[in-house]
């Protein structure tokens, strides 16, 4: 018997589905995926949260309004939005676009003794770049 077969990897997918209600918009998604950790029943593993949108991001931040504002406002300065990109002729978002491939679309998160493993101020996020829409969010919990 090989070291491997005394472990039983587990694998655990859900869809979160996100209703977003402004054009930039973050979206503190730690409790739902707190909740899938322990639908999971899996004690030692990863996280894989990914977003399969093109105008979105994932991000890991503290959840204190005044910070989710200045966060709102400097995707918004990040890049000019009223610049005359070559993506506008066709779909008028081409910042979003910019914003969400420079935020990024996946989390890797730590899952120890059934828990994420968060730091204290650690707060995970969805984030909105061309809402609003109706987004959905793909986790995929891998452990034992
Ligand atoms: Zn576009």
């Amino acid at each position: 018997m090989s070291a491997l077969d005394k472990h039983q990897m587990k694998f655990f997918d859900k869809i979160l589905r996100i209703q977003t209600k402004k054009p930039v918009e973050i979206v503190d998604i730690t409790s739902q995926i707190s909740q899938l950790v322990q639908e999971s029943k899996i004690n030692k593993g990863i996280a894989i949260v990914y977003s399969p949108h093109t105008t979105t991001a994932l991000i890991i931040n503290e959840n204190e309004p005044g910070l989710i504002k200045d966060i709102e406002g400097a995707v918004k300065d990040i890049v000019p939005w009223g610049k005359n990109y070559a993506h506008n002729a066709i779909d008028n978002n081409a910042p979003s676009h910019i914003v969400g491939s420079f935020l990024g679309n996946s989390l890797n998160l730590i899952i120890s003794k059934g828990n994420l493993e968060l730091g204290t101020w650690q707060s995970i996020f969805f984030v909105e770049l061309d809402g609003p829409r109706s987004r959905k969010v793909l986790v995929r919990i891998v452990g034992e």
